[in-house]
């Protein structure tokens, strides 16, 4: 049988983000290569991280966005996501789970639309930690490179980063996966910065359990399977559970089986990536968005208010104002549900103001006062706001 997951350094859940072709994914692979070479990792090549998530249905599979390693003192899973609306929607949307993200910003090319985008997200999102590899500086020039460093610092600054005091690593993500020494370092030195630099997060372990579905699987023979990092609490192999947010109303099931990349566990807690075996669930009751909790400690809903940022034009939002009326898509935990505005006595909401609204929702799903979301409209981010209540 296989070997089951033992905890034996703190579990952390990291990300790549960044403008495409930053070279998010070769520094992810590097990473991994880094690591299996010093013996606390696998290396994960770039086409099997750059490849589309959904036919891995071989065994209980987490996402397989998803890498695993090891440094000395850490246990990380780290996502990369192929493209920027992938991004949105894994990173973004979920990144109430990220512990940290490293930043890739191409020292070729500096910021960029989606490099500004994403740090933004993060901010409104609740990532409170950031590391910056400056990539490709195998090609770059000093100066031009130390322009681009001060501009990422800027950025960050300008979202609450505290950039004069963030890790800025110079790396070559293709160069440290080719082996030469100098770049092998590189890494090492960004991996130093992210284990000293983003903390050991505080795990709401003693909450109700609550896991927020980011993909169904079939096993067969075994029954349906849901992934997904642990937002709080904690469950075990037995524990009954329900699962939320479905046109059937609330499912009782049971947990049968409990899995960390591909390791058996008896419990999981906060934080931890896992695919959960549920006892006698149709695969079609269940589907990304939907939440699993522990019996009785959550009631969906659809109608709340929220303060919401209006992203301006420079940000990559709209460049009109928008009105009561508006109906765009609400990205919330890893739902993706249209949501009428109704603005009330702010007659309009411009790029770049900060409005009270009134959301309600086309579907219940389970909400809570200061949980975060986007907005988005026509395949970009148009708003980032978080729940102040329920109505
Ligand atoms: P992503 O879209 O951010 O995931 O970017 P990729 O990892 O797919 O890389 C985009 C392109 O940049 C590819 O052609 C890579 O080979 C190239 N690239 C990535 N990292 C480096 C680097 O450190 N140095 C150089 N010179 N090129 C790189
Ligand atoms: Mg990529």
């Amino acid at each position: 049988s296989k070997t089951a997951y033992v905890r034996t350094k703190p579990h952390l859940n990291i990300g790549t983000m960044g403008h495409v072709d930053h070279g998010k994914t070769t520094l992810t692979a590097a990473i991994t290569k880094v690591l299996s070479d010093r013996g606390t990792g696998t290396f994960v090549p770039f086409d099997r991280i750059d490849r589309a998530p959904e036919e891995a249905a071989r065994g209980i599979t987490i996402n397989i966005a998803h890498v695993e390693y090891e440094t000395d003192t850490r246990h990380y899973a780290h996502v990369d996501m192929p493209g920027h609306a992938d991004y949105i929607k894994n990173m973004v949307t979920g990144a109430a789970q990220l512990d940290g993200a490293i930043l890739v910003v191409s020292a070729l090319d500096g910021i960029m639309p989606q490099t500004a985008e994403h740090v933004l997200l993060a901010r409104q999102v609740g990532v409170d930690h950031i590391v910056v590899a400056l990539n490709k500086a195998d090609a770059g020039d000093d100066e031009l490179t130390d322009l681009v460093e001060l501009e990422v610092r800027e950025l960050l600054t300008s979202q609450g980063y505290g950039g004069d005091t963030t890790p800025v690593v110079r790396v070559s993500g293709l160069r440290a996966l080719e082996g030469d020494p100098r770049w092998t370092g590189s890494i090492e030195a960004l991996l130093d910065a992210v284990d000293t630099y983003v903390p050991i997060p505080v795990r709401y372990t003693d909450a109700p359990f609550l896991l927020p579905v980011e993909n169904v699987l079939t096993i067969t023979g075994r029954g349906t399977v849901v992934t997904g990092a642990i937002e709080r609490g904690t469950v075990r192999v037995g524990d009954k559970v329900q699962v939320l947010g479905g046109d059937l109303g609330p499912q009782a099931s049971t947990v049968t089986g409990l899995e960390t990349f591909g390791k058996p566990m008896e419990s999981a807690e906060a934080g931890d990536n896992v695919a959960l075996l549920l006892r006698g669930m149709p695969r079609d009751a269940i589907r990304r968005g939907q939440v699993v909790a522990a019996p009785d400690t959550v009631v969906p809903s659809r109608r709340f208010t929220a303060r919401v940022y209006i992203l301006s034009g420079r940000e990559g939002g709209r460049t009109t104002p928008v009105a009561t009326g508006y109906r765009p898509q609400f990205y919330i935990r890893t739902a993706d549900v249209v949501g009428d505005v109704d603005l009330g006595d702010t007659a309009v909401a411009r790029p770049g103001d900060t409005v009270t609204m009134t959301v309600e929702l086309g579907r219940d799903i389970p909400l809570e006062p200061g949980l975060g979301f986007a907005i988005r409209e026509g395949g970009r981010t148009v708003g980032a706001g978080t729940v102040s209540s329920l109505l």
